[in-house]
């Protein structure tokens, strides 16, 4: 039988932090099957992932609504029109969410709100019980990011020579995938050009990759060649966006004013053959971008590489050589850039010291993602052996997340098996292949069946 909530209890209930309501969701306490709001069943068929980043609460998820499974992301709201105060239904980041979970609706004779996306979509809402919340006992606050799968037990169960070479497979095809896609670039346009995309999509490396490809598709490498560097790197700034003239005056550093005045006065003469239209202009992600990764910066970095292409091209194509790596490590390392190497932004002060422009993180990603595909390609067993030593990078929330659906709690297998670039590769290959395609929280995953029949 139900027990009664007092006014008070009520009032300490809707105090809860959000972040614990989140954590009590994720933790399963208020299970899977709810109604929705409009009176649908509503079942959670996957809970998917914490969102560390700018974007909805859990991502990766799926849910069924009625009888049609939607995957996407959940957003849990205090209450429901935060949807509104903290701007979700005007944000484009929001426009995958698959159901709005609230405690709180609004309050008698307000009428109901709607959760809306930015594109106009209507998003099915549930609202957590009162006398659920009442009932359930508080989680501790340390619920991994991420389950354990279903695959961890037959994996725990696996030969470490067999584990090893499941990741030298899922290295190898991943290798096969970027070079498939480097050659299709290439086979279109030519190799230095499908090179210079690669890279531009790396700098802008993670939340600006398709408006650095959109940007050199525009201008693509052998139209700027043609160009001086002033007038290459205004071209760029331009069509970028970035050069806001009437704004210049709010920059407090005379450098940073002189630079984009520069860029002006090469700009304004190709301004009306090159601007984009309003509907075509490239879309920036600025938002939770740390300062060194603003895409201004990124681009500062893309117009460095310019200067000292064709040194660079050829000592990145030169596969032949038993050094190619080594060679382009130090010029990808050395780009240089007088107003970059010290901004963050067109209007950012000056730092103290000087920054590196392509740091080591996206040097060995450069090589492991665009230049080791190559060059595998070319001389598979040289440069496979190559590839596979090069150390692992730092971790990031897909590999994270992969190692503990995988390995669990095993700390010494997942230091094991993560400790070089390759086996990081292999570890997302697998998480994209298996984990992002999975809408049934590992039930009907392939993966763990055929670890049975591996080796
Ligand atoms: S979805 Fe598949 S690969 Fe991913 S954790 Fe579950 S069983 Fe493992």
């Amino acid at each position: 039988m139900l027990r009664e909530i007092s006014t008070a209890e009520k009032e300490q209930l809707h105090s809860i932090p959000e972040l614990e309501i989140q954590a009590r969701w994720f933790g399963g306490e208020f299970g899977r099957q709810f109604t929705s709001t409009d009176g649908e069943p509503v079942e959670i068929v996957q809970f998917g992932h914490w969102n560390h980043g700018a974007g909805p609460d859990f991502t990766e998820t799926a849910v069924k609504v009625g009888d049609e499974i939607r995957r996407g992301s959940i957003e849990i709201d205090l209450s429901v029109d935060s949807w509104e105060g903290h701007g979700h239904g005007s944000n484009p980041g929001f426009n995958n969410v698959v159901l709005h979970v609230f405690l709180q609706g609004l309050k008698d004779g307000e009428g109901r709100f709607f959760t809306r996306s930015e594109d106009h979509q209507s998003i099915p809402q549930v609202q957590i019980d009162l006398q659920q919340l009442a009932d359930s006992k508080p989680v501790p606050l340390t619920i991994p990011e991420a389950r354990l799968g279903r695959c961890a037990t037959p994996l725990a169960d696996m030969r470490e020579d067999d584990v090893a070479s499941l990741l030298v497979a899922a290295a190898q095809f991943r290798l096969q995938q970027k070079l498939q896609r480097l050659q299709k670039i290439a086979e279109t346009h030519d190799s230095e050009q499908a090179l210079f995309q690669s890279l531009a999509e790396a700098l802008g490396f993670r939340h600006n990759k398709v408006p650095m490809a959109v940007l050199t598709q525009r201008f693509p490498l052998a139209m700027l060649k043609k160009e001086s560097s002033s007038k290459r790197e205004a071209l760029l700034f331009g069509a970028a966006g970035f050069i806001d003239f009437e704004k210049l005056e709010e920059s407090e550093d005379p450098d940073s004013k002189a630079y984009v005045k520069e860029l002006w006065e090469e700009w304004w003469k190709m301004r009306s053959e090159f601007e984009p239209e309003t509907d075509r202009a490239l879309q920036w992600k600025l938002a939770a971008t740390r300062p060194t990764n603003h895409p201004q910066r990124r681009l500062g970095a893309l117009a460095g590489l310019l200067d000292s292409w064709s040194a660079f091209a050829k000592t990145a194509l030169d596969f032949e050589s038993n050094d190619w790596d080594v060679r382009s490590r130090k010029l990808l390392a050395a780009v240089d850039h007088s107003f970059w190497k010290t901004n963050y932004t067109l209007k950012s002060k000056p730092s103290a010291k000087p920054l590196v422009l392509i740091g080591k993180d996206r040097v060995r990603d450069i090589l492991g993602n665009i230049l080791f595909p190559m060059a595998v390609a070319a001389s598979p067993v040289k440069s496979w052996k190559k590839y596979a030593e090069l150390p692992a990078v730092d971790s990031n929330e897909s590999l994270r997340r992969a190692m503990l659906r995988l390995f669990g709690n095993d700390l010494v297998r997942r230091k094991q098996f993560s400790s070089k670039y390759f086996e990081q590769q292999a570890l997302l290959q697998i998480y994209k292949d298996f984990c992002l395609e999975d809408a049934s929280e590992c039930a009907n995953c392939p993966f763990p069946e055929q670890l049975a029949q591996w080796g």
